[in-house]
């Protein structure tokens, strides 16, 4: 089974082979293979947009795989109802990178009182698969957003979300830390549970 990932990420990359190698022989990235596609991501769930990348990048290159992987992902704060959500990466608007939309958001939280700073990272990961239902599944994590960055590792909302269960925010975790209870991380275990699944109901 030949699996298309609708990402250049190397990180990303790598985190799934390891949780789907034993489910597909062979994974490309989109570099890899060659392929050149811009999907528009205008959903406006993390499961639309993971799904229309996944569907319509199966859709261009189905000859050459059998199935494609596409996710999306995005910070959802409760004092916001919900948002950034999909817009996370865009949330500062045109020009848009991750110190202005942390400084948006630190401006949006700024009399919100601690209890009141719930936030989770949600990743939903779709599998589109030729002549088969695609499957989707939504990985979550839990925690709260600082008044102040901390750390230096990670992307994007990382430094200003902090992961009571380690008493971290998410910069200042390895990227082993990190990868070990990220909302991708549960996304993809899930993913390789439903395969999991539909293979023994197939024995
Ligand atoms: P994408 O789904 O990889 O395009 O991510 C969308 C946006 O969500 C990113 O640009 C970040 O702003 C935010 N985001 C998603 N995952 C994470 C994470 O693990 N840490 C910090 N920000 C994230």
């Amino acid at each position: 089974m030949k699996l298309l990932l609708a990402t250049n990420n190397a990180h990303k990359a790598q985190e799934i082979r390891e949780i789907l190698s034993g489910s597909f022989s062979d994974i490309m990235t989109m570099r890899e293979a060659g392929i050149e596609l811009e999907v528009e991501e205008n959903g406006t769930t993390f499961r639309e947009n993971a799904l229309k990348k996944a569907v319509e990048t199966l859709a261009f290159a189905g000859d050459r795989f059998d199935a494609v992987l596409a996710d999306d992902s995005g910070l959802c704060v409760d004092a916001l109802d919900g948002a950034p959500g999909v817009y996370s990466a865009r949330f500062s608007g045109e020009g848009h990178n991750d110190a202005a939309n942390n400084a948006k958001l630190i401006a949006l939280l700024r009399d919100v009182p601690d209890d009141k700073r719930t936030a989770r990272f949600c990743c939903c990961v779709a599998l589109a698969r030729t002549g088969m239902d695609p499957i989707a599944v939504q990985g979550e994590v839990e925690g709260t957003i600082l008044h102040a960055a901390r750390g230096e590792n990670g992307f994007g909302y990382d430094p200003f979300f902090y992961y009571a269960p380690f008493g971290k925010s998410f910069a200042e975790l390895s990227a082993e830390e990190k990868n070990a209870v990220s909302h991708r991380r549960r996304a993809l275990n899930l993913l390789r549970e439903a395969l999991d699944v539909e293979n023994r109901s197939h024995i």
